[in-house]
């Protein structure tokens, strides 16, 4: 081979183009000296039909057509490289056998429900318009208590009606109820950690193990042996929510594979995928290996796989898993050829790394690089320890649960950490990072470490468990009531909690590989916990009915908000105005009743100790508020 490798850019496209006729299959391996590809009956097991040799070109690009209707058969490639010979499945293959090993030969047409690329949901224009709620597929309805079909499946999502035994919503209708915007569901490509074929009651796993990009995993699917069935029924889940509105988000994990040496992309071209510091792989993840986005074919590969689950699957969004491993170029590319395909597609990521990657830092898509990634939100984890305290330290607290002196910093963190002149800067260590709003994600809860309602727990064993509710509902008022995008976990808007199957009194926080016992959700609490779901619907209702909690940008900011002065210690407050109304929020995470005085006649309150929703529940008639203790409140006039 003449070229440089890393030169190389193949422009066409890749895997198998099927039709009645014949199907033509392309890989690229520029350092193999054959490549073979094999026909299999099944997706498993010695089922083996025949072989066809293919044939290289200058770049590296080995094709061959075979004529006939090669529907559903399963296939791999043989390739030889001088040092040795693996049988590899296509990295780019839109079909799979039982557990990924084999790749299958699909009509895609025969795989939409009716009325498929028709159901869209209604237009969405602004990013900070979403409320983003994030669902483990299994999680979501595994629990006897979920009341739904299929249980740990992708149809679990796709049935309307489904109750708890009290009679409340759980699954679609309850995500409807809740008032959630966009569905983020951890991985559903393919991944390597749970047996697809012997499926145990109590094997489990987040999913961030990739194996094969393209494909829906297959133990989501009621059949996994059959490559059409996972494919159909993710489908069927997206319909099912975009049909109420709901849009979904994939979560991606480009970022590295279960396997390293021996990963089906390593085994195609060896080293290439992969970045490598002194001979050694290096280790951006912290599972082993990183990929290498800014080689030309890894890109290429990142944004075909990107554009094909958009366009084939009309996914909605996607969240990069440790985006801080792929090259600012690359993510900038992904949001150009997303827009597109539809300008409504949402990017957003975790702006880290996992380890020592060998990506310059200033070419990374971390959080403090975003100035240069102006379409993507990140996640604020500044946010977050603000709120609820610093999430590798158990005990540590943040301004809902007795953090105490973190008024400017939580002054900060509804700003967004958006860049603004409303803050001294001199009172905090803490410092904006984002441009705009709408680069910004606002949580407090992810899968990742302690639920809210456990870290509550450890960070405050001596109080009792209404003053953590409480604490729980100012907490999320601070992430509806905030600037830039709310995200919570699936469950948290009833207390999810992960108690851990061995001991008593102790809660899990990295839970990837735990069994249902600590990770489902517990359908049963939606009803115990009623007053705290109605909490977050309503803040949740709130949030969406008023523009001034989704501005647009920084200038708009600085132009619309000021904080309230000479307010009781811990204790803040902010005004926001337009031309059609006046909100004030007060947040008091103290254990005193306040009394505030200003100018507040004839405002109406939206949300207190009690109640939060877009209905006023009654109006002020003198020029003072009291604001119970540990407490969000909301005051409107316009
Ligand atoms: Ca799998």
């Amino acid at each position: 081979m003449e070229k440089n490798i890393y030169d190389i850019e193949i422009k066409e496209e890749l895997g198998v183009e099927y039709s009645k006729e014949s199907s033509i299959f392309k890989i690229w391996s520029p350092f193999a000296d054959n490549v073979y590809l094999n026909f299999y009956k099944y997706g498993e097991g010695d089922s083996f039909i025949n072989r066809y040799e293919l044939e290289k070109n200058d770049d590296g690009l080995w094709r061959v057509l075979v004529e006939g209707d090669l529907e559903g058969i399963y296939y791999t490639y043989t390739i030889c490289h001088a040092q040795s010979t693996n049988e590899v499945v296509d990295i780019y293959a839109k079909a799979l056998g039982l557990n990924g090993e084999r790749g299958m030969i699909v009509d895609l047409s025969k795989t939409n429900p009716e009325g498929f690329y028709e159901c869209k949901p209604q237009p969405f224009k602004r990013i900070n318009d979403a409320v983003i709620y994030e669902v483990h597929i299994r999680d979501f309805s595994i629990c006897e208590t979920s009341g739904m079909e299929n249980k740990g499946k992708f149809l679990a999502l796709t049935k309307e009606g489904t109750k708890n035994i009290f009679g409340d919503s759980t699954g679609i209708d309850h995500i409807k109820q809740l008032g959630i915007t966009h569905v983020h569901l951890l991985p559903i490509f393919d991944y390597a950690t749970v047996n697809e074929a012997e499926y145990k009651f109590d094997e489990y796993n987040w999913g961030y193990d990739p194996k094969n990009y393209n494909t829906p995993e297959g133990s989501y699917a009621t059949n996994s042996n059959d490559g059409y069935v996972r494919i159909k029924e993710f489908k069927e889940l997206v319909m099912a929510l975009h049909k109420n509105n709901i849009r979904v988000v994939m979560d991606v994990v480009y970022n590295h594979t279960y396997m390293t040496e021996n990963s089906f992309f390593n085994h195609t071209v060896p080293d290439y995928y992969y970045r490598k510091r002194d001979g050694k792989f290096t280790n951006g993840s912290g599972c082993g290996n990183e990929t290498a986005s800014e080689h030309l074919m890894m890109r290429k590969f990142i944004l075909d796989s990107v554009k094909y689950w958009a366009k084939e699957y009309m996914i909605d969004g996607f969240r990069f898993d440790l985006m801080g491993l792929h090259d600012i170029e690359t993510m900038n590319l992904i949001c150009d050829e997303l827009e597109k395909i539809d300008e409504d597609i949402i990017v957003y990521g975790e702006g880290w790394v996992g380890g020592d990657s060998a990506l310059p830092y200033e070419t990374r898509a971390v959080r403090d690089n975003c100035d240069k990634t102006p379409k993507i939100a990140y996640f604020n984890d500044i946010f977050r320890d603000v709120v609820k305290g610093n999430v590798f330290n158990f005990s540590d607290k943040g301004y809902a649960n007795g953090g105490g002196y973190l008024e400017e910093s939580v002054k900060l963190s509804v700003l967004g950490c958006v860049e603004n002149t409303l803050i001294d800067y001199s009172k905090t260590q803490r410092r904006p990072f984002a441009k705009s709003p709408k680069q910004v994600i606002n949580y407090i809860e992810a899968h990742d470490n302690l639920t809210l309602w456990d870290k509550l727990y450890y960070s405050c064993p001596h109080s009792d468990e209404r003053t953590r509710e409480d604490m729980d509902k100012l907490a999320a008022s601070i992430v509806f009531l905030s600037q830039g995008i709310p995200f919570i976990q699936a469950g948290q808007e009833f207390l999810r909690s992960k108690p851990s199957s061995t001991q008593r009194d102790k809660y899990e926080e990295n839970s990837y590989n735990l069994s249902d016992f600590t990770n489902s959700i517990k359908w049963t609490k939606k009803s115990k916990y009623k007053n705290i779901f109605n909490y977050y619907k309503g803040l949740i209702e709130l949030r969406k009915n008023h523009i001034l909690f989704r501005l647009d940008n920084a200038q708009e900011i600085d132009k619309k908000i000021t904080f309230l002065n000479d307010l009781p210690p811990f204790v803040v407050g902010y005004k926001l105005r337009d031309e059609n109304e006046e909100i004030v929020v007060i947040f008091n995470p103290s254990n005193e009743d306040i009394s505030i005085e200003g100018d507040f006649k004839g405002y109406k309150v939206y949300v207190n100790k009690y109640y939060a929703g877009n209905k006023s529940i009654f109006e002020i008639n003198e020029e003072k508020i009291f604001v119970q203790d540990l407490s969000a409140y909301v005051l409107i006039k316009g």
